[in-house]
């Protein structure tokens, strides 16, 4: 399939470099595509980015059938553009499809059609330390049809848009509230699934531990809220005694692109590395022991954020003195330097643009 260029008139003026933020900004341009039962996926376009007309009546607006995804491309030390591991993003993304019964892409058309994009838009990669371009993907259910059931028609989108250094300032770790009363998904539902409903049921909890002065939330399982699953949106792990500990992949929890490369870079560094079930009583018990070194999250937009604080039912457990581990730090220092082409990449995970 081709994918048809066109291109703004009118470009946009550049946002300010230095107080870019996430997510607020958007490039010149956005890929779209259309799905219906006769043609398949057709019509792929790059054209400029401006808004959608829809039915009030798409099934989206109602039913949340709909998919989405997060990436980044990144301006290397060399001056060339690179994605990471793309093709893990592009293979959740048609599992979240199958679970969703949105019809599946192609997966060599689909880093095509991103890489397409951000080549267009490729004087959006913001330069220096930190910045990249955040590439989010999502496909949208659009029958004008109020029937519960899959739609017959989708549209796929890309966007970009330039984002700031997660940590301006040096990376801080933060408070963290375990939530033991709302839950984010149980095993046959969708936490595996990258998908909007997701986030919806999650904005309660969320705002409940800000009000409480805390930034994120640690979900707990579903149903015997015992288990640790993530945090907020991030991957979660522990350092306890030495050990890299975490949660295994059951289909509650959303199986991270940075969470597979903490596991397989900490291996590469011979550290021990668990994925298994970790009840949230362990990390507390190792903390009363002294054995609780490190914890933090994994994730696309900030890559390791520590956690400082943990509080549950009220009692509060400060980890390694509220400052970032030894671990985090060198994981953190590894992984962006891969990204950004300042380490070597032994794992073959950056893709050039070319
Ligand atoms: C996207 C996401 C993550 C992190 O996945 P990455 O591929 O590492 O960015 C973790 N948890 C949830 C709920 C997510 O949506």
């Amino acid at each position: 399939m081709n994918i048809t260029i066109t291109r703004t008139t009118t470009p946009k003026a550049k946002p300010d470099w230095e107080k870019l933020g996430f997510g607020k900004h958007f490039t010149d341009h956005m890929f779209l595509m259309d799905y219906n039962a006769e043609k398949g996926w057709h019509d792929a376009r790059i054209v400029p980015f401006a808004d959608i007309s829809l039915s009030p009546a798409c099934a989206v607006f109602h039913y949340a059938q709909e998919m989405f995804e997060g990436l980044k491309a990144y301006k290397a030390a060399d001056g060339s553009h690179m994605l990471f591991r793309p093709q893990k993003n592009i293979e959740r993304m048609n599992n979240t499809n199958e679970r969703l019964c949105i019809p599946q892409v192609d997966p060599d058309f689909t880093l095509e059609a991103i890489k397409t994009l951000v080549k267009v838009d490729e004087d959006w990669i913001p330069d220096g330390e930190g910045k990249s371009l955040y590439i989010r993907p999502f496909i949208i259910a659009t029958d004008p049809f109020l029937g519960v059931h899959p739609s017959a028609t989708y549209l796929f989108c890309i966007i970009l848009s330039p984002v700031g250094a997660y940590y301006a300032e040096g990376i801080n770790p933060v408070k963290i509230y375990v939530e033991d009363e709302y839950v984010r998904a149980v095993k046959g539902g969708t936490g595996f699934a990258k998908t909007g409903g997701n986030y919806a049921a999650s904005l309660r909890a969320q705002q409940k531990a800000s009000e409480m002065g805390y930034s994120q939330v640690l979900w707990l399982d579903g149903i015997e809220h015992k288990y640790v699953d993530e945090v907020g949106a991030m991957n979660v792990f522990f350092v306890i005694d030495g050990e890299l500990i975490t949660p295994m992949l059951e289909g509650n929890i959303l199986p991270g692109v940075t969470r597979d490369s903490v596991i397989n870079l900490a291996k590469s560094m011979g550290v021990k590395v668990t994925d298994r079930r970790l009840a949230i009583d362990e990390v507390f018990e190792a903390a009363r022991n002294g054995k609780l070194d490190e914890a933090f999250g994994s994730g696309t937009a900030a890559v390791i954020s520590p956690m400082g604080e943990l509080n549950k039912d009220g009692e509060k457990i400060v980890i390694n003195g509220g400052k970032i581990g030894k671990l985090s730090q060198k994981l953190y220092d590894t992984l962006t330097g891969i990204q950004w082409g300042k380490v070597e990449d032994t794992f073959g995970w950056t893709v050039k643009i070319q």
